[in-house]
């Protein structure tokens, strides 16, 4: 795939490392590759970042053809750059894509456009522990006519955002609500789709989390309404009488690599990890026992996300005393010392570029 380039005749500076946030300040360029059914994928150009126009009729104003991926390039301590497991990301976007009937794309293609990209846009890549570029590419259906079909035109993008550390006043345990009454995904759905339906689904349980003082909820499955899913956008994980639990992928929970690689570290670790069906009613029982030891979320934006408090209907439960435990903090502590080059990568997860 041959990719033109255009630099921007105004490039601009990163704001202070300390300010970034996250998603606010995008790099100088952005990545567009056209695709139509007739001619397949083509025209891959970056260009200076900017506003992009599209038909009113266009497919994914009306019935939603949107996918996406988020990922990081990280500044480890000698300055190179470096990706973590960039491969799955790609194979998801790719399973994705076939779910949401928009077009799969080469991997090696996607991989040749991101990493050039990411090379383009080195400098925004910050240097502090925690900060990284987050990566975000996605893919729309762009037809320019109202029928409800495969689409037969499509856009993918790439675009970049320094962000901040995410845990810049230290790791701090949240509080979770178990959400009784949206469902995020059902089996059959597109839950295992990183589409931006499922996002706009769920926006409303969190919404109204939020106003009670929980950060996020704990979705439970669409059809019982009792099997324990996964946190807001994040898979999670329980540590139950000293075994490692999380729910297995049925379907209508998204594959994180975040989960994915908890999980090959937890095991090189020696500790017993089951993927399997979690009802909240052994949750709210391992909770009361004090079984439950440690739970949290784990996803690219936090690496690990530990849970102080759960509260399901009227009653609150503080795990762990509320603090972080010890397996979430050793989590935290081996995969942000790969990924930002800190502790040797004895799986083979960094990409360097
Ligand atoms: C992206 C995402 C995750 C986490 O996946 P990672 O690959 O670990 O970042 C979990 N749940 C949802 C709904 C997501 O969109």
């Amino acid at each position: 795939m041959k990719i033109s380039i255009t630099k921007t005749t105004t490039p601009s500076t990163m704001p202070p490392e300390d300010k970034l946030g996250f998603g606010k300040v995008f790099t100088d360029h952005m990545l567009i590759v056209d695709w139509t059914e007739s001619e397949g994928w083509k025209d891959a150009r970056i260009v200076p970042f900017g506003r992009i126009s599209l038909h009113p009729a266009s497919t994914v104003l009306h019935y939603g053809a949107e996918i996406f991926e988020g990922l990081k390039a990280y500044r480890r301590a000698d300055g190179g750059v470096q990706l973590f497991r960039p491969m799955e990301n790609i194979k998801r976007m790719n399973r994705s894509a076939e779910r949401m009937s928009l077009p799969e794309m080469d991997e090696q293609d996607m991989l040749k456009l991101l990493t050039t990209f990411v090379k383009l846009e080195e400098k925004w890549v910050p240097k502090s522990f925690g900060t990284s570029l987050y990566l975000r590419p996605f893919m729309f259906g762009d037809d320019e006519a109202l029928g409800v079909h495969a689409v037969k035109r499509a856009t993918f993008m790439i675009i970049a955002s320094p962000s901040g550390s995410y845990y810049k006043e230290g790791i701090n345990p949240v509080s979770i609500m178990i959400e009784g009454e949206d469902v995020r995904t059902v089996r059959g759905g597109t839950g295992y789709a990183k589409c931006g339906g499922n996002y706009a689904a769920s926006t409303r349980a969190g919404e109204r989390a939020a106003k009670k003082g929980y950060s996020q909820v704990l979705w439970l499955d669409g059809v019982e309404r009792k099997y324990i899913e996964e946190v807001g956008a994040m898979n999670v994980m329980f540590k139950i009488n000293g075994e490692i639990v999380t729910p297995e992928l049925t379907g209508s929970i998204l594959p994180g690599i975040t989960r994915k690689s908890c999980i090959e570290v937890l095991k090189s670790l020696g500790y017993k990890v089951s993927e399997r069906l979690l009802s909240v009613d052994e949750l709210v029982d391992a909770m009361k026992s004090g079984a439950l030891e440690e739970a949290w979320g784990c996803g690219t934006a936090a690496v690990v996300s530990p849970i102080g408090k759960l509260a399901y209907g009227d009653n609150e439960y503080v795990i762990g005393g509320g603090k972080i435990g010890e397996v979430t903090q050793k989590l935290y502590d081996i995969l942000t010392g790969i990924q930002w080059g800190k502790v040797e990568d004895t799986f083979n997860w960094v990409y360097k570029l």
